[in-house]
């Protein structure tokens, strides 16, 4: 039986970024880029403005003093968006608003405030150094500067930041399609009605919408039943898909097919079985380098096999160069004591006590149990060889769902 972390470095190296594909800047979200991009063009694009007040140069206003402001004739007006003003004559004055390219002579800007307007003049109250107050062309990023890397995840400023470059298409990396199909007699659909002892396919419906929250594009494949010749059948379609994922029939029951239906079919595994809990029966294999994964089929099992194992790797052939996420450090708000053995990844609630982040265990911790899932923003990682946890214990903890939410904002005590 291998540790988390053996079957992660057997199973990382399958998961390679499938290529790239060019995607419009608004379809990009989520998305890992590909290429470096570099600036199209300066940023900001001309000097302009960062206040409103009047354009000048600096020398012209040198000395002025509140006991003796400088009076200059005002030549013009710069408002973002208007007519490029003329060039400013050395002695005046440009009336000139946030964001209008300040116009070609002038060096400073004084802000509205330091002034006084009188008909076509305006006295100044204050010196403004040259470059005051001015967003000089090129400040934030030079033309052709690296301005993202490949691997960066466009998130809303790295759209904004694109957008502002006028990059209307970007070089991403391909997003795998994920192949799911669940296997047992009993499964039904969404809807179906529910012969005594049948149960909604509730799997698919939960690796949906991971492999959604991941950025992978899920392929719903029937439920096959439990026979070999159908789950084979089913293997051979799920494997035109990039990664396939299997649910159910994995263990050693007389049911379970799912192992000689990898053999028959020419899917050769690496690994059965891995120390997490829950979700031990995990089978990771590949067809011609093609990742195929088999999951148990109790719900926690596969919601945890997936955020340990499969997500970490969905991630990394997403083009993600870190694909790992990373515990926070958490206290245990009650004792806790089990059989030791295998990591378990337990569900919590967690929530934010001073500067301590408290989590509280789940009562249901059973494989199979989906109301354990309700209301968990915390996934707890117990170590294996431990059974025994005092309260106030420190523990790593990864955030989940909603992550750490309250009802009082966290500026309420802030002026
Ligand atoms: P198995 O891994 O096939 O032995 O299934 C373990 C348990 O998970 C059994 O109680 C199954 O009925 C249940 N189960 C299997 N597949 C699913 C599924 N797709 N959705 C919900 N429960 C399932
Ligand atoms: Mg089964």
């Amino acid at each position: 039986m291998r540790s988390i972390a053996e079957a992660l470095a057997s199973m990382l190296p399958a998961f390679s970024p499938l290529g790239e594909e060019e995607v419009r800047l608004t379809e990009s979200s989520g998305r890992y880029l590909s290429r470096d991009v570099v600036a199209r063009s300066d940023a900001p694009p001309f000097h302009n403005s960062a206040m409103d007040g009047y354009a000048v140069r600096a020398a012209d206003v040198a000395a002025a003093v509140q006991s003796a402001p400088v009076r200059l004739p005002v030549s013009g007006e710069a408002r973002a968006g208007g007519p490029l003003p003329a060039p400013l004559e050395q002695g005046t004055a440009c009336r000139i608003f946030t964001g209008a390219p300040m116009p070609a002579g002038a060096d400073a800007v004084v802000i509205q405030e330091d002034t006084d307007r009188d008909g076509d003049e305006v006295e100044i109250r204050e010196a403004s150094p040259a470059g005051k107050h001015v967003r000089a062309q090129g400040s934030d990023v030079r033309f052709g500067a690296p301005l993202l890397r490949a691997g960066d995840r466009l998130w809303p400023g790295e759209i904004g930041l694109l957008a502002s470059q006028n990059i209307d298409r970007v070089h991403v990396f391909r997003r795998p399609k994920v192949a799911l199909l669940s296997t047992g007699d009993e499964l039904r659909q969404l809807g179906d009605d529910l012969e005594p002892g049948t149960i909604i396919n509730s799997n698919i419906y939960v690796l949906t919408e991971m492999l959604h929250a991941v950025g992978a594009i899920p392929v719903a494949l029937p439920a096959a039943r439990d026979t070999l010749p159908e789950i084979e059948a089913a293997l051979r379609e799920a494997l035109e898909a990039d990664v396939v994922i299997t649910t159910g029939g994995v263990s050693v029951g007389a049911y379970d097919f799912v192992q000689e239906a990898f053999k028959n079919v020419g899917i050769e595994p690496s690994f059965w079985k891995v120390r997490i809990k829950p979700g031990k029966p995990v089978v990771f294999a590949q067809h011609e380098n093609k990742p195929v994964i088999g999951v148990p089929g109790n719900p926690i099992s596969v919601m945890i096999a997936f955020e340990v194992l499969v997500g970490p790797c969905l991630r990394k052939m997403l083009g993600d160069p870190q694909p790992h996420p990373q515990p926070i450090v958490a206290r245990l708000r009650e004792d806790y004591h089990r059989r030791p053995g295998r990591v378990e990844i337990a569900r919590a609630v967690a929530t934010r006590e001073g500067d301590d982040i408290i989590v509280t265990l789940h009562r249901l911790q059973g494989s199979g149990s989906l109301p354990s899932f309700v209301g968990v923003n915390a996934l707890v990682i117990l170590p294996a060889d431990k059974a025994d946890f005092a309260a106030g214990e420190q523990v790593e903890t990864m955030l989940w769902g909603p992550g750490l939410t309250g009802k009082r904002s966290c500026f309420d005590d802030l002026s």
